[in-house]
């Protein structure tokens, strides 16, 4: 496909994932042209790039060949990642490090020789020390807590690295690099089911799975707390940051910080069924987290628009969806 001359050239890495699916979609409707590069496709057909390269970022010749001297910015977002049940059980740990932090030092040595400046970097919550997040109704993650550094995961750990090795290459080869900090980012077509799927994903399944009247599973007491930010919100952070003289890193996410009980009878009371919840022992992370805005507030002017009732109706319907039909299969 032929691009004009002001059409801007962008490269999502992990177009074929949940975030970068949605990116992508709105990089088009900015008028973008788009690149996507993964391992996959998108398997809930959030394909929208001009061209897509189905490719290991792991492998830098794949890398060699997806960042082009001709691209105006490059959106990272391939990662090794899942749910708790993925993140925390410690057996992905070497693979989560390895798998991340070569595609981030891929990325940025081809940036560097191709003269490519902007790039933008998806680091998480999960960079910050576990010593703040251990009373449920007062964590604490303003970006200066981020130091002395004590993630609770190996996967907090490389993103913490990552974020480091960024702004290396931004002091010393000048790159104009963004970073966030996502929290919790969920809604339609995320995964639901398989394993990967996060907390938000994996409650909306299992209450559209139960009967009225049934039982479902919710790992921990259920009083460790979280907050979750709706996708199109996080996308509209993302480019808020993107347009701005700022680097970050900053916190995107929601400050309303919820019990993953209360999370649980939210989904229910939308479902209109009469369901009980039991705690059982499961992987749940620290015990408290909730995103601190107040730096994106004072230099991006962003906050979410809506509360978070609104996004998890639009969740729970599209996962309800996805069931029925995988039920009539
Ligand atoms: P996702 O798993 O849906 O997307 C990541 C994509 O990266 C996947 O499609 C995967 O196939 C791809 N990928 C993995 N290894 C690859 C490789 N070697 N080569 C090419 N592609 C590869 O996850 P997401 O929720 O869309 O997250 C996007 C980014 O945001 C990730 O970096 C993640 O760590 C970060 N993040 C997400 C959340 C969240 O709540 N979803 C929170 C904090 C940070």
């Amino acid at each position: 496909m032929l691009t004009s001359m002001a059409q801007k050239k962008a490269l999502v890495c992990g177009a074929g994932g949940f975030i970068g699916g949605h990116l992508v979609k709105c990089l088009k409707q900015d008028g973008y042209w788009v690149r996507g590069v993964d391992v996959k496709q998108n398997e809930f057909g959030n394909n929208y790039a001009d061209e897509f390269v189905t490719g290991d970022l792991r492998n830098p010749q794949v890398v060699a060949e997806v960042v082009t001297d001709d691209l105006f910015e490059v959106y990272q977002l391939a990662a090794d990642m899942g749910g708790a049940g993925f993140v925390f059980t410690g057996t992905n740990d070497a693979a989560i490090m390895h798998n991340s932090a070569l595609i981030n030092l891929n990325v940025l040595e081809e940036m560097v020789k191709k003269g490519i400046k902007k790039v933008f970097y998806s680091s998480s919550a999960c960079i910050y020390p576990e010593y703040n997040q251990l009373d449920p109704d007062n964590p604490k993650c303003s970006e200066e807590s981020a130091y002395p550094a004590a993630p609770d995961s190996d996967y907090g750990w490389e993103k913490l690295f990552s974020e480091r090795l960024f702004l290396a290459y931004a002091r010393n080869h000048g790159l104009d690099v963004k970073i966030a900090r996502f929290h919790n980012i969920f809604g339609p077509q995320g995964t639901w089911i398989g394993g990967r799927e996060k907390a938000p994903a994996a409650v909306c399944r299992k209450v559209a799975a139960a009967k009225d009247g049934g039982v479902i599973d919710i790992w921990g007491d259920g009083k460790q707390t979280r907050s979750f930010l709706l996708v199109d919100e996080c996308i509209v952070g993302i480019k808020k940051l993107m347009e701005s003289d700022f680097s970050g890193p900053v916190n995107i996410g929601s400050e309303e910080m919820i019990s993953i009980n209360h999370f649980a009878e939210m989904v229910i009371g939308i479902s209109g069924k009469n369901i009980t919840i039991n705690n059982i022992s499961g992987p749940t992370g620290v015990r408290g987290r909730n995103s601190d805005n107040t730096l994106i507030k004072e230099k991006l002017g962003w906050a979410p628009s809506e509360p978070l009732v609104a996004g998890v109706s639009k969740t729970y319907a599209w996962i309800a969806e996805q069931l029925e039909n995988l039920q009539m299969v």
